[in-house]
């Protein structure tokens, strides 16, 4: 970590400011505005330490006393989602689960094939951003998003 040209610069651009610039452009290129209850639902989704359902936020979101109803969650979700900002992950069941973009970087989400219990561990010094930067040098790297897929020790 003593390396400031890289990782730092990778942290600051992957930042909550750097999504919510990205979430506002693109709000803006489809001509919808950065509402109230859009920008309670960003911080909210910015604080998720791993993959998150709809459901997740749902419950996040009422005990504050605050009231967003379910259609502008949902439709918030979405165009996060089509913003790049949050993707979508593939998941055991029927439930849709997410990952935010700022927490893609060198982090990888598990999940069990069988149970389709998701677990998200921090990859760390074990990812070789400087060989990616190295084979695609023309491309700016901004996070990395691990879906790795497997057998649980429940299940094992
Ligand atoms: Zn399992």
């Amino acid at each position: 970590m003593n390396n400031p040209d890289n990782s730092e610069e990778l942290e600051e651009i992957s930042s909550k400011d750097f999504s919510l610039s990205l979430f506002k452009k693109y709000l803006d290129k489809e001509n919808f505005h950065l509402t109230y209850e859009r920008k309670i639902l960003f911080d909210e989704i910015s604080n998720f330490n791993g993959p998150f359902c709809v459901e997740d936020l749902i419950e996040k979101c009422s005990p504050d006393g605050i009231y967003i109803s379910r259609g502008t969650i949902y439709k918030t979700v979405k165009l996060m989602e089509d913003s790049g900002v949050i993707q979508r992950i593939p998941k055991h069941g029927k439930k849709r689960f997410f990952v935010l973009l700022n927490q893609g970087t060198n982090k990888g989400h598990l999940i069990c094939l069988l149970c389709g219990k998701m677990e998200t561990i921090d990859i760390g010094e074990n990812l070789n951003i400087e060989g990616l930067k190295n084979s695609k040098a023309d491309f700016d790297i901004i996070s990395t998003t691990f879906i790795i897929n497997g057998i649980c020790s429940d299940c094992g």
